[in-house]
């Protein structure tokens, strides 16, 4: 099959859906690759790069279009490029079914198939193929590099001649997988991170990385685990409890970095106005939530912004475009991933196999029907 990638026409956004290195793997699967002229050029991969690879490069996302089988894209397509796609042809994106119900009719009604990468399904075999677990641990680290980038001080304390400087303190706020990339990237510059989840089982995982588990004292266990390794929302007892400690923890934590999420809810709110006001002037919050409403009451999506008491409150939306090349390098794997799974017998021949689950839970339109939520996936 042909499979290729437009530039990304979402404003900012620098992230490719096939480099180089996944294209060579594609072709071993038997597939021919295209890239639009530019597409990678944002995240360090030039249209030489691209045809040294056995790219063809073509100059416009109307000739990929038209030239391909299979579009591989980052970003959900705008309405424009839904309205490009041919029957029978694939798109392989970020989708949200969810949130984007007119998309989805759009994409079904020119025939299109689409697999949403965010509804790969959580389970062992398909983390290779798991794109929103490779992104949020980009994000987390990412989150701690910003943190740091507004920080005025140093993450490690340092005795020298100069003067004895204290370690950073870090909170992270959501223990899932950015807040796991979060913690470790800051233990690892040397701060003092503590940590809080409301599902009790990431305690060990949190120790485990260096960090302090934030315990609440609380009668009944502290358990806000979901199904799937997902949160529920709190009761309000819980709540009150949540926030007296981070009441109690503000004033000192120098860093806090939230990721606290709900699936299919607005993002908690956390970390209060007034918790904002203890802080010390030049603290910094990094809100990894910001793009679901944020768990910082002062976050504005994608603003840098400053408290009336010096408080930098960074709301950015984009942390794995950021990071371009290594984005595009994991994401562009977890789409060939998907790929080699399409195509059990290597010969560039797609198997769309909707018994399997993970193919099943990822296709969200198929043959001129949206197929959207799907059924539970069989195994685990
Ligand atoms: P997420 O982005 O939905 O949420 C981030 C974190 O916020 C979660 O840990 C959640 O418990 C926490 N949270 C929610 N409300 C909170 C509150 N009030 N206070 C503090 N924390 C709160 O989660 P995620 O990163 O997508 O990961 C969810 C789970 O899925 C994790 O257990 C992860 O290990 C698991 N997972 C499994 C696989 C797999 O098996 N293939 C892959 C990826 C993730």
């Amino acid at each position: 099959m042909k499979i290729g990638a437009p530039r990304e026409t979402f404003e900012g956004e620098a992230r490719v859906a096939m480099t180089p290195d996944s294209a060579l793997q594609l072709q071993k699967l038997g597939h021919q690759c295209f890239v639009q002229s530019g597409a990678g050029a944002a995240a360090g991969f030039s249209d030489a790069l691209y045809a040294a690879a056995g790219v063809t490069v073509v100059p416009t996302a109307a000739d990929l279009l038209d030239a391909v089988d299979i579009v591989a894209k980052v970003r959900p397509p705008s309405e424009a490029e839904a309205g490009m796609l041919k029957k029978g042809q694939t798109l392989i994106s970020f989708f949200y079914p969810a949130q984007n119900k007119a998309l989805l009719e759009a994409c079904k009604d020119r025939g299109a198939t689409v697999i949403a990468m965010d509804m790969v399904p959580r389970i062992s075999r398909a983390q290779k193929m798991d794109a929103l677990s490779s992104m949020a641990n980009i994000a987390g680290y990412r989150a701690v590099i910003e943190a740091g980038n507004n920080f005025g001080r140093f993450f490690t304390g340092q005795v020298t001649a100069a003067g004895k400087v204290p370690p950073a303190k870090v909170l992270v706020v959501g223990a899932g997988v950015a807040g796991l990339a979060a913690i470790g990237t800051a233990t690892s510059l040397g701060a003092i991170v503590h940590a809080f989840d409301v599902r009790p089982e990431v305690a060990e995982q949190i120790e485990s990385m260096g960090a302090s588990f934030v315990f609440l004292e609380f009668e009944e266990a502290q358990d806000g685990a979901a199904t799937g390794g997902y949160a529920a929302p709190s009761s309000p007892e819980f709540r009150e409890k949540q926030l007296a400690k981070f009441r109690e923890l503000a004033p000192e934590m120098d860093i806090v970095i939230t990721t606290a999420l709900i699936p299919g809810r607005d993002a908690p709110k956390l970390w209060l106005a007034d918790m904002v006001a203890m802080m010390k002037p030049g603290s910094v919050i990094v809100d990894l939530a910001a793009e679901r409403g944020g768990n910082c009451d002062l976050t504005v999506p994608d603003q840098r912004i400053v408290s009336d008491n010096g408080v930098i409150v960074i709301g950015y939306t984009d942390f794995p475009s950021r990071m371009a090349a290594q984005a595009s390098t994991l994401y562009s794997t977890n789409v060939r991933h998907m790929m080699a799974d399409l195509t059990p017998a290597k010969d560039g021949v797609v198997n769309h196999n909707m018994e399997d689950d993970v193919i099943r839970g990822a296709t969200v339109t198929h043959e001129g029907a949206i197929t959207f939520p799907p059924p539970p996936p069989k195994v685990q």
